[in-house]
């Protein structure tokens, strides 16, 4: 089922062929979310829901992704999401929250929530065939990109602030990720990211 459609931009509403562009808008640098081909997966899926029931982790929704195939079985790629939820009765109490409940995202792979966009970012990319992923981070979303690409052999560059926390450089490293640090806050990696991106065609 071919169900993604292309890309719209968040602020201007341009659409896009989903090979078109990649990842901001080329107009006015805006976001893209993913246009999805929401009739042909109403009819596919139907009132039942969805079809992959025994998979746990977030390739259940594979049929929501924009990814027709993630590969990576085996490895942590086909790991992230399906986190439990708690709901622990002594801090219930304590807070006062009678409905309170907990995901514990530390259960993904790497260890945070950014687990799942890397995943579908690493199966993409490997979809489309690029050769390197890039993103700018001072932290999780670094190691969990670093760490989904690890898992199937795909090159990642992350460019980081100077200052971000030896402790998540060392995490990038040992997934073997080439590290930049960049002189700079966040901000400014994040634009030699979209440079880089635009220089060498990375994803
Ligand atoms: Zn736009």
């Amino acid at each position: 089922m071919n169900k993604m459609l292309g890309y719209r931009c968040s602020l201007c509403s341009q659409e896009y062929g989903s090979n078109e562009v990649q990842y901001t808008c080329p107009k006015d640098g805006g976001n893209l979310d993913i246009v999805l081909d929401i009739e042909a997966i109403h009819k596919s899926l139907g009132p039942a829901g969805l079809p992959i029931v025994d998979e746990s982790s977030l390739w259940r929704y594979l049929p929501l992704l924009p990814v027709q195939d993630p590969g990576g079985l085996d490895t942590p790629l086909r790991a992230a999401g399906w986190t439990p939820v708690f709901s622990p009765p002594r801090l219930k109490q304590e807070l006062g929250l009678p409905n309170l409940w907990i995901k514990d995202e530390s259960r993904n792979p790497t260890a945070s929530f950014k687990d799942r966009a890397s995943a579908v970012v690493v199966a993409r990319a490997r979809q489309i065939g690029a050769e390197v992923v890039v993103t700018a981070s001072t932290g999780n979303a670094g190691a969990a990109l670093a760490g989904m690409a690890a898992a199937v052999g795909q090159k990642a560059v992350i460019f980081a602030p100077r200052a971000a926390p030896p402790a998540k450089i060392a995490q990038l490293l040992i997934f073997g990720a080439q590290v930049i640090l960049v002189d700079g806050v966040y901000d400014d990696a994040f634009d030699l990211t979209i440079l880089a991106s635009q220089e060498f065609g990375w994803y």
